[in-house]
């Protein structure tokens, strides 16, 4: 006999394992079909955010800034520290143990909320039925009274650059490189190849990063845009921009990199690449032919604005539907979906999910960009705050970049924050907060901040929205 749930999840990352819990959580009986293997060979649950996503490459990130703190951040405090090195397989070991701590607290989550947790890989059937195909080749079917789809995405390949074993990688290769190429190249200059690529640059590697684009960032506030690309150049990572890739010969052990920019064909040689163009839904063996659900033409499932796809009681989630390709819009996604199965009015507000990139200075944003209220004939001010002028970011050392608040003209509500900077994603966050609860830039100008903080930015930064800003000529 079959076994029966009200919820059948498809998929343990951070949209799905949400959901299961939430689900759980909410008196439903759930479970939470998942086929990824960790590096002991076991299910490891937690999706590509906690396996080889968010938590692996900021764990890299942290310890490759600390080293680079070592070398040289830490002389202008008169903090002498001679022979610094780096040993490369143990960041790698205790990024990977951090994994493990994570995603074994996933499972321990599933247990505590009463999640099933099964095994193997799922298909969609007609009638709301879920095949499950376990690790030792047998199928079982479930019903469900709702499925959540939640499968993720993969990094797309390119026909220039066909990955190998260990020369031409994507994002999971990249986090697993045992020493530090002395010449990397990335393709792609979005969020993860900037994060890969400032990784390995940190530890010494000579970066080249080649974006398709002209402009860098494109999605990004310019001004933010602007400032970062100077401040990367600075440190050392070569961002081409207009740079498209033709072609990669292997030869020694070595990538030849071929790509047409505005000065012509050129050749580029690397010990590893990194290509990082960006990421596709997952939906390989998701959906049997006749089960009704819809992908659009890019190859997403088709959802409205509540995660319902075309088969009522079927919704989907995270990387595999529309938007951002961020882990807390899947999870916020996996929670609404839940609470609306438990008949719930739960909804979830898009214009205010914050993107982030972790290099440093870290770059995020919440909101409208100017190019963006430009477009649509919005009429808004501009309040800028440059963390020069703030005596926290003096204090630590860490003065480069700014936090931008933009308002409309007429009514002063908040349509933007972002900032580069120290504390960039906390401090959105913050103005994500007063945005949420429709703020106006006069009424973040009139509350106390505490001194001294990297927060003042953002309090400065809505004064001058109005011209009242205290610490800037
Ligand atoms: P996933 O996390 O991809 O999980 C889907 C799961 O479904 C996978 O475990 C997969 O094995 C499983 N699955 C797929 N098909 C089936 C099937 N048929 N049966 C059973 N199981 C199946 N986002 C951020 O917000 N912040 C960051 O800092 C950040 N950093 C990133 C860094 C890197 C290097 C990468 C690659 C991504 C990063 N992301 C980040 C993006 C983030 O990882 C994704 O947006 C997020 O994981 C999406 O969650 P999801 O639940 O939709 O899918």
């Amino acid at each position: 006999m079959s076994q029966k749930f009200d919820v059948v999840v498809v998929g343990a990352g951070p949209g799905g394992y949400v959901a299961a819990i939430r689900a759980a959580q909410l008196g439903l009986k759930t479970a939470c079909i998942e086929k990824y293997v960790g590096k002991d060979g076991k299910q490891a649950l937690g999706g590509t955010c906690l396996n080889v996503g968010c938590i692996p490459s900021k764990a890299l990130l942290d310890s490759s800034w600390k080293f680079h703190e070592a070398q040289e951040g830490f002389k202008i405090h008169g903090i002498e520290v001679k022979g610094v090195s780096m040993d490369v397989p143990a960041m790698v070991e205790r990024k990977d143990k951090i994994v493990k701590q994570l995603t074994g607290g996933v499972a321990a989550l599933f247990k505590a909320n009463g999640v099933t947790s099964i095994e193997g890989h799922g298909k969609l059937l007609a009638g709301k039925k879920v095949e499950v195909t376990t690790p030792d080749g047998k199928t079982e079917i479930i019903e469900a009274e709702n499925v959540i789809l939640a499968s993720g995405s993969r990094p797309i390949e390119i026909p220039p650059a066909p990955l190998t074993d260990d020369i031409i990688v994507d994002s999971t290769g990249a986090l697993e490189f045992t020493s530090v190429p002395k010449k990397l190249g990335v393709i792609g200059g979005g969020v993860i190849g900037l994060e890969l690529g400032s990784v390995w640059r940190r530890l010494g590697a000579e970066v080249v990063v080649f974006e398709a684009l002209e402009n860098f960032l494109a999605a990004a506030d310019e001004q933010v845009a602007k400032e970062a690309l100077k401040t990367f150049t600075k440190q050392g990572l070569q961002v081409r921009l207009g740079a498209r890739v033709t072609g990669t010969e292997i030869k020694r052990k070595q990538v030849i990199v071929s790509f047409s920019d505005s000065e012509g064909e050129q050749q580029l040689t690397f010990d590893k690449l990194i290509v990082a163009v960006g990421r596709r839904p997952y939906t390989e063996n998701l959906l049997a032919p006749d089960c009704g659900v819809d992908l659009d033409e890019r190859g997403v499932i088709y959802v409205d604005d509540y995660c319902s796809t075309s088969v009522p009681g079927v919704y989907a989630i995270g990387d595999v539907v529309r938007g951002a390709m961020l882990a807390h819009k899947a999870s916020e996604e996996g929670v609404m979906v839940a609470e609306r199965i438990a008949g719930q009015k739960a909804a979830m507000n898009y214009d205010l999910v914050p993107s982030v990139i972790y290099t440093h200075p870290e770059i995020a944003w919440v909101g409208k960009t100017e190019q963006q209220l430009k477009a649509e004939g919005v009429e808004y001010n501009v309040g800028v705050f440059p963390f020069a002028a703030s005596g926290r970011a003096m204090a630590a050392n860490d003065t480069g970049g700014l936090v931008k608040m933009i308002a409309d003209a007429k009514t002063d509500r908040i349509l933007g924050v972002h900032v580069i900077g120290p504390a960039a994603a906390e401090l959105v966050q913050q103005g994500a907060i007063a945005m949420e609860f429709g703020s106006s830039a006069e009424d973040i100008g009139m509350m106390v901040f505490s001194h001294p903080t990297m927060s003042e930015a953002l309090h400065e930064a809505a004064l001058a929205v109005n011209g009242h800003a205290i610490h800037v000529a």
